[in-house]
């Protein structure tokens, strides 16, 4: 990877342009703005703080403390708070069984929170767009890039359109088109390693006005050793559920009576919690679970320089609800490699992918490792009796 000398800083005059106003886009465009870098955000989709957040996305996140670290950054780490709900362990539903609580700190204190989606989106969009420079741009796709001239092609409301780029951040998600190659030099390189599971959402409405289920934990029904259910709680005493099933299971319950039958077989002690348990899943899509490592994550070119972040470089499983956290954590590094690098910004972003690589190929290992805890050895006697050991 060629690396230009640091000399006079090289972020003024230079067009930053970052692809997708997703989690880590509108975080990355306000750091920028506020080191006095001009950015155009290009998203695809329209403004979801106008038509609502799209159907099949998680509902919420799990935010823990690398999350809120890098919200404090650009001051929303209280706001993100004021609309959490701590979760301080986990609750497992075992089959036929008691429920057991597994805190996730020995004095019980330290808890993940639950978040909406959406409203983190938004939040951090308003500061993206209230932060002097930062330029949101949506119904723009981008659909091809060339370094060499430093020219992005989006599609937009007024049709085909270039628009000069002399760097460009592509937090475009797990199936990144800067990433998949709109630009001359092709794709990235890139793993792309899909789950045999998919995921789908339901919801147990709340219950006399109140939350159906404990609201301080994240549940987890474990099962059979291949599938699982979790649910986390929302602010409005709703608690979204996400199944994860080897997606022909999906499949092979293609009636009202067949879905209900077979979570009255499985999943006993909610099923009741789940008045529109056969709409839901009939309606609400199957996600796909994938994880991507690419490498390299930037590319420096005569006319632009292109650098991955966010899940268009190293989208994980969910299961250690660390995706967006390490999003997050990409855009502060690069925030602080700019720094170090004296705003050079081809320096900068080598700099980022060297330090942010070990550590995204690390929690995505142990992810893919958190799926069979969790659908599997939390429901062990032997599991539980180490885990109390631990927090004795
Ligand atoms: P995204 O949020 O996917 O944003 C990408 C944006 O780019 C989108 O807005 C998209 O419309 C836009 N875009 C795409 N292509 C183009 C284009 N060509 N031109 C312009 N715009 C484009 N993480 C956690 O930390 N905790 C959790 O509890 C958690 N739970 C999860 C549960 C599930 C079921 C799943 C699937 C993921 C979960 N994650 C969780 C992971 C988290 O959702 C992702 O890691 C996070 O959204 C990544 O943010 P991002 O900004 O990189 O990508």
């Amino acid at each position: 990877m060629p690396t230009e000398p640091t000399g006079a800083p090289r972020t003024a005059g230079q067009r930053v342009a970052v692809v997708g106003a997703g989690l880590a886009g509108a975080l990355l465009a306000t750091l920028l703005g506020r080191r006095g870098i001009p950015v155009t955000v290009y998203e695809r989709r329209p403004d979801p703080r106008v038509t609502g957040a799209e159907r099949g996305r998680s509902i919420n996140l799990a935010i823990s403390a690398r999350g809120l670290a890098a919200l404090e950054q650009v001051g929303l780490r209280e706001q993100a708070l004021a609309r959490a709900l701590p979760m301080h362990g986990r609750l497992v539903h075992p089959r036929g069984a008691a429920t057991n609580f597994q805190p996730y700190s020995a004095d019980g204190t330290r808890a993940i929170n639950s978040i909406s989606r959406a409203e983190l989106n938004a939040a951090l969009l308003d500061t993206a767009e209230a932060t002097p420079g930062v330029t949101l741009r949506f119904e723009h796709r981008v659909t091809a890039l060339d370094t060499a001239s430093g020219k992005l092609t989006l599609d937009g409301p007024d049709g085909t359109r270039t628009e000069p780029a002399d760097v460009v951040l592509a937090g475009d998600g797990a199936y990144s088109a800067v990433r998949r190659g709109v630009g001359p030099g092709g794709a990235f390189d890139a793993a792309t390693d899909f789950l045999e599971h998919g995921y789908k959402e339901l919801t147990i409405p709340p219950r006399d006005g109140d939350f159906a289920l404990d609201p301080d934990a994240l549940h987890i029904w474990p099962r059979r050793a291949t599938s699982m259910m979790i649910a986390l709680p929302n602010l409005d005493r709703s608690f979204t559920c996400t199944l994860f099933w080897p997606k022909d299971e999906f499949e092979a319950l293609g009636t009202p009576e067949a879905v209900t039958a077979h979570f009255r077989r499985h999943y006993p002690d909610v099923v009741e919690l789940m008045p529109d348990l056969a709409d839901d899943f009939a309606r609400n899509p199957v996600g796909s679970l994938v994880t991507v490592r690419a490498w390299p994550w930037v590319r420096i070119g005569d006319g632009a320089s292109v650098a991955l972040l966010g899940d268009a470089a190293h989208a994980i499983v969910p299961f250690f609800g660390q995706g967006a956290n390490c999003a997050f954590e990409d855009c502060i590094e690069i925030d602080r490699c700019l720094d170090e690098a004296n705003g050079d910004w081809p320096a900068a972003l080598t700099l980022y992918q060297e330090r942010r690589k070990a550590n995204t190929d690390a929690i995505a290992d142990m992810a893919l490792d958190n799926f069979v805890e969790m659908r599997d050895r939390v429901a062990s006697p032997v599991f539980r009796a180490r885990q109390a050991a631990v927090h004795a």
